[in-house]
C-alpha cells in the first residue's frame, strides 16, 4: 500500500504520546498542521481506507495494543480574541493548542472564566470530547462553538453547544460524531460580567488559607494548581490519565439504600434529584488505594487515579481496572464506567 503526498512516518512509536507512557506503536502517524492537509488526506484512497485515531495530548487514552491504523495528531497552531458583545468576550484556539496555555494566555489578556480547568493536561481540540471539567465549572459554561471536519463526507461543521450535546464527560463526539468528527478550532464566550466559581470546598479552603477574600481569576487558576499539583501524580514523573472512573449517578432510592449500610457514604445531589457518588471514595473502600496488580497500580494519594508503575502494557491497566470494578461491583452493586477512551 502506499500512502504519500503527505509527510506520514510508520511503525511510529506512541510512548512519548500517551501520559500513561504505555509502549505502543501507530502503523502509521501524521502531525496534522492544516484542514488543508486532512482534505488531501481524504482524497487519497489508501490513507482514506485506513483506520483513524485523532490524538491531541494522548492524555485521557489507553493504548490496549499497537494501533494498526492511522494516528492523526492534531498539531495546529493559534490563538486570538475574535470579538465581544455586551455579554461575553470571544477567543478562538486552534485544536492542537495546550489547554492549560491557552487558559493562562486568557488570565493574561485579563479574561476570566477558564480559571478552575487550570493545570488540566491535553489540547484544545479534545476539550470539549468529554466536556472537561474541574473545581465546580465544566467546559461548556464558557463554550461558544467549535469547527470540525466530517471525515466521512467531508463537510465542515460549525458546532454550538446544543449540536454538542454536552452532560457529564460526555457528549455528541462519544456518539454520532465518533470516529467522524476531527475538531479543527474552539470558540470560548468569556464572561463580562464574571463572578468566580467557588462552589468547590476545595478551592474555598486554599483561598481562605492564602487570605484572599476577593480572589481575582488569577488567584482562583493559582489555588486551582496549587491543590493539583498537590494531589494528582505529574504524569511527565509517573504515568496516568487522571481520573479513571467517572463519579456514578444513581437514583435517590439507591443512594438511601447504600447510605443505609455505608453512613459515610460520598455522595453529591444533582439538580435533576439523583445523585453523584464519589467513585475514589467507593475505590478507596474497597482497599485498593496504593495497590498494585502487576505494573499497574492504584495511585496512594488519590484512589481515582490508575497508574503506570513502570512499564505497564494496556493490557497490565485493563486488568487492573476490570479488578476495581469487581470489586466496587461485589461491594456496592455500582459500575464503576471508565473515562479514558480505550483504542
Ligand atoms: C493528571 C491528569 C489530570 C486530569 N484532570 C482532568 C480533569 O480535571 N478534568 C477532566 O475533564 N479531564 C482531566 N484529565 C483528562 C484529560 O486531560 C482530558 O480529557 C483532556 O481533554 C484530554 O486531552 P488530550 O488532548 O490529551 O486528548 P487525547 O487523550 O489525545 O484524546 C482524547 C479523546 O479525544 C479525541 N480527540 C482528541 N483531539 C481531537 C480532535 N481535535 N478532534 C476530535 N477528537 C479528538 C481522541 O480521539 C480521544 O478519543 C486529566 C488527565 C491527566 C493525565
Amino acid at each position: 500500500m502506499t500512502i504519500s503526498k503527505l509527510p506520514y512516518q510508520f511503525d511510529f512509536s506512541l510512548r512519548r504520546h500517551n501520559t500513561f507512557g504505555i509502549d505502543a506503536s501507530a502503523h502509521a502517524y501524521l502531525p496534522v498542521t492544516s484542514l488543508e492537509m486532512l482534505l488531501v488526506l481524504r482524497s487519497d484512497p489508501d490513507a482514506a481506507r485506513l483506520q483513524r485515531l485523532v490524538l491531541g495530548g494522548g492524555s485521557n487514552l489507553v493504548l490496549t495494543q499497537d494501533f494498526p491504523g492511522l494516528v492523526l495528531h492534531m498539531c495546529n497552531r493559534g490563538r486570538e480574541i475574535v470579538g465581544a458583545d455586551d455579554d461575553a468576550v470571544y477567543v478562538r484556539a486552534a485544536a492542537g493548542e495546550n489547554w492549560h496555555e491557552l487558559v493562562l494566555w486568557t488570565l493574561e489578556q485579563g479574561l476570566a472564566g477558564l480559571e478552575n480547568l487550570s493545570l488540566i493536561p491535553g489540547n484544545v481540540g479534545a476539550a470539549p470530547i468529554q466536556n472537561i471539567g474541574a473545581y465546580g465549572v465544566e467546559l461548556q459554561e464558557r463554550f461558544h462553538a467549535l469547527t470540525a471536519i466530517d471525515m466521512e463526507s467531508g463537510e465542515i461543521l460549525t458546532l454550538d453547544r446544543s449540536a454538542c450535546a454536552f452532560d457529564y464527560r460526555d457528549s455528541v463526539f462519544k456518539h454520532r460524531l465518533r470516529d467522524r468528527a476531527v475538531v479543527l478550532d474552539v470558540t470560548f464566550a468569556l464572561p463580562k460580567r464574571w463572578q468566580p466559581a467557588l462552589r468547590y470546598a476545595d478551592v474555598a479552603q486554599e483561598l481562605d488559607a492564602r487570605k484572599l477574600m476577593q480572589p481575582t481569576a488569577r488567584d482562583i487558576s493559582d489555588a486551582v494548581i496549587a491543590i493539583r499539583t498537590r494531589k494528582l501524580p505529574d504524569p511527565a514523573v509517573i504515568g496516568n490519565a487522571g481520573s479513571f472512573f467517572k463519579n456514578p449517578i444513581v437514583t435517590a432510592v439507591q443512594r438511601n439504600a447504600l447510605l443505609e449500610q455505608h453512613p459515610q457514604l460520598v455522595n453529591y445531589q444533582q439538580p435533576n434529584g439523583s445523585y453523584k457518588l464519589a467513585a475514589g471514595w467507593l475505590i478507596d473502600q474497597c482497599g485498593w488505594k496504593g495497590k498494585n496488580l502487576g505494573a499497574a497500580g492504584v495511585y496512594e494519594k488519590q484512589a481515582l487515579v490508575l497508574v503506570n508503575r513502570g512499564g505497564a502494557s494496556g493490557q497490565d491497566v485493563v486488568r487492573l481496572a476490570q479488578a476495581v470494578q469487581a470489586d466496587v461491583m461485589v461491594k456496592f452493586g455500582v459500575t464503576l464506567e471508565p473515562e479514558p477512551i480505550f483504542i
